[in-house]
C-alpha cells in the first residue's frame, strides 16, 4: 500500500505520541514472504517495523519515517492446539481473545489477557512481554512462550525453544526474543503453553471509604499468602466515570474498588474467598459484594475493562501510564499519585493491576494546550522517579517503545544499556529492525 491514506492509517498507534509517515505498507500473507520483506529491507538498508494490532502505548509500532511497514495481520492461523502436550503452534497475528476462546473449547486455558486481547495479536503480545488482568496468579506471556520462530535481518528463519516443557539447548534465544519489541527478529511462529482451566471461580467488589485501606488491604491479601487470579484498584474519579460510561450499579461514593477473582478446586476457592473478605473487613472495607452467578460476575470484570475507554471519552488526550512498584509499596505509590496530581492540578484516574503492583495512572488533559502538556511532562517525570525510588519499574507490561527510551538509563544503568546496545548491533548491523526504539545506538 502506497496511498497516503494508508500511509497515514499506518503512521501512528495507541501512544501519545506523534506519528511518522512510513513510505510503503506491506502485507504478506505467509512465513515465505515474510521472510523474503525482511530480507528485501535490509539488503536496501530500510527501516523496518511490524505492525500486529498496532494497540501498544509505547509508540513501538510508529515507523521510521520513509521506512517499511510490515503488517500481520494476514498470517492469523492457529497451526496446532495439542491436547495431550499442551500447547499450541500459532501465526503472530492470531488475535489474544480468539486463540483463548478456541483453546478453551478444546477445554484448556491461555491465561495472559490484556486489556486490549480482542484486538491485539500475539506477536505484538510477544514483543512486549504483554500482561494483563490475571498476572498475578498466572504471570504474563512470557510465562507462556515455550519456542518461537524468527526471521533474522538476512531473512534466515531462526529456530528458537520447542515444545517441550523443559528445553535448555544453547542460548535461551526465546528469552531474549520475548519483550524484544520488534527490534532484534521478526516473529513467524510461536508455540505457547497452555494449562488446565480453573474449576471455579468466585468474583467480589470490596468497597472502601480511603484509598489508604483499600491499598492496604490489597499489601495484606498477598502478605497472607493468598493468590487471587485477579486483584484489580480502581479509585473514586475511576468509578465515577465508568458508571457514568455504562451503568454497572458501582458505589459512586467510595473512595477506592478493589475488584477481586479467586479461582481453582472448589473448596480452595470457597476458602479463599472467606479469606479474602475477612482480611478487606480487618482493612475497613465497608462493604464486600460477591457475585452471584456468571451474569453478575461479568458485570464486575465489564466495568474493569471499561475503565480505559471510560476515562479516555473524558477529554483529548488520555495518558495512560504503567510505572510500577513491588506489591507492599503500593500505599506509598497511591500517596505519591495523588500529591503529584495535586502538585500539577492535573485531572489523574488511577486504576490496574493493584494485586501485582502494576498500577495505571491515568493523565486526562489536552495536548494541544502547550502549558498544560508542559506539566503532564513533569508529572509523568516525577511517576517514573517516584517508581524507581520504590524499588519499582518504568513500565510493568506496555513496554519501552519510543516512549520511554530516555529513561531507560535511570532503570537500568550505563552498562546495561550498552550491553543491549551490542546486541542489537550484532543481530541488526544496518539497524533496520524497529531503529530509535527501546534500545537506541546513542542512548547509552
Ligand atoms: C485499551 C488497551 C488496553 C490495553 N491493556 C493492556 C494490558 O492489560 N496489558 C498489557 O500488557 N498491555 C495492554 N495494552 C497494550 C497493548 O495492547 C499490548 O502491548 C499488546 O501486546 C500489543 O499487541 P499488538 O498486536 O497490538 O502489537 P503492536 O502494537 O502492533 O506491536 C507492539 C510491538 O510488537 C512488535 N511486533 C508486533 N508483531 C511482531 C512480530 N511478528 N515480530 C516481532 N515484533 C513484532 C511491534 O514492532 C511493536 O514493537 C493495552 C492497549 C490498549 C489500547
Amino acid at each position: 500500500m502506497t496511498s497516503e491514506t494508508d500511509r497515514y492509517a499506518y503512521s501512528y498507534d495507541a501512544a501519545v505520541l506523534d506519528g511518522e509517515m512510513p513510505a510503503i505498507v506491506v502485507r504478506p500473507e505467509n512465513s515465505e514472504t515474510l521472510g523474503e520483506v525482511v530480507k528485501l529491507c535490509n539488503d536496501n538498508g530500510l527501516p523496518l517495523t511490524v505492525r500486529g494490532g498496532g494497540t501498544n502505548l509505547s509508540g513501538g509500532t510508529i515507523p521510521k519515517p520513509g521506512g517499511v511497514v510490515v503488517l500481520t495481520n494476514s498470517m492469523t492461523k492457529i497451526l496446532e492446539i495439542n491436547e495431550e502436550d499442551l500447547y499450541a503452534v500459532v501465526e503472530p497475528g492470531v488475535v489474544t481473545a480468539q486463540l483463548a476462546a478456541q483453546v478453551a473449547s478444546s477445554g484448556l486455558f491461555y491465561p495472559p489477557d490484556p486489556g486490549s486481547q480482542t484486538v491485539s495479536t500475539i506477536g505484538g503480545n510477544v514483543a512486549e512481554n504483554a500482561g494483563g488482568l490475571r498476572g498475578l496468579k498466572y504471570g504474563v506471556t512470557k510465562d507462556y512462550v515455550m519456542g518461537l520462530e524468527f526471521f533474522d535481518t538476512g531473512g534466515n528463519l531462526v529456530k528458537a525453544g520447542g515444545k517441550t516443557v523443559k528445553c535448555v539447548t544453547g542460548l535461551n534465544l526465546s528469552g531474549l526474543m520475548v519483550g524484544s519489541e520488534g527490534t532484534l527478529g521478526v516473529f513467524n511462529k510461536i508455540i505457547l503453553k497452555l494449562i488446565p482451566p480453573p474449576q471455579a471461580a468466585k468474583s467480589m467488589l470490596a468497597i472502601f471509604d480511603s484509598v489508604k485501606a483499600a491499598s492496604e488491604a490489597v499489601a495484606a491479601i498477598i502478605a497472607g499468602k493468598i493468590l487471587p487470579a485477579t486483584l484489580e484498584m480502581m479509585d473514586n474519579f475511576t468509578i465515577r466515570t465508568v458508571e457514568n460510561f455504562r451503568r454497572a450499579g458501582l458505589p459512586t461514593d467510595a473512595a477506592a474498588l478493589l475488584l477481586i477473582e479467586v479461582d481453582g478446586h472448589p473448596a480452595q476457592v470457597a476458602d479463599d474467598a472467606a479469606r479474602v473478605e475477612t482480611i478487606c473487613r480487618e482493612n475497613d472495607a465497608r462493604e464486600l459484594r460477591v457475585a452471584s452467578d456468571q451474569h453478575e460476575r461479568n458485570a464486575i470484570w465489564q466495568a474493569r475493562r471499561d475503565a480505559l475507554p471510560a476515562l479516555a471519552k473524558l477529554k483529548p488526550t488520555c495518558v495512560l501510564e504503567d510505572a510500577t512498584v513491588p506489591r507492599s509499596k503500593i500505599p506509598a505509590m497511591i500517596e505519591a499519585l495523588e500529591l503529584i496530581s495535586k502538585k500539577y492540578q492535573l485531572t489523574i484516574g488511577t486504576f490496574g493491576h493493584a494485586g501485582d503492583g502494576n498500577l495505571h495512572p491515568t493523565i486526562l488533559t489536552d495536548k494541544r494546550d502547550k502549558k498544560e502538556w508542559e506539566k503532564v511532562e513533569n508529572a509523568i517525570d516525577e511517576i517514573f522517579d517516584c517508581a524507581l525510588g520504590l524499588d519499582g519499574t518504568l513500565s510493568g507490561e506496555h513496554g519501552i517503545g519510543m516512549a520511554k527510551a530516555k529513561f531507560m538509563v535511570r532503570e537500568v544503568g550505563k552498562a546495561s544499556l550498552d550491553y543491549a546496545t551490542r546486541i542489537k548491533a550484532a543481530v541488526d548491523p544496518k539497524n533496520i529492525l524497529n531503529p530509535e526504539k527501546m534500545v537506541r545506538r546513542n542512548n547509552g
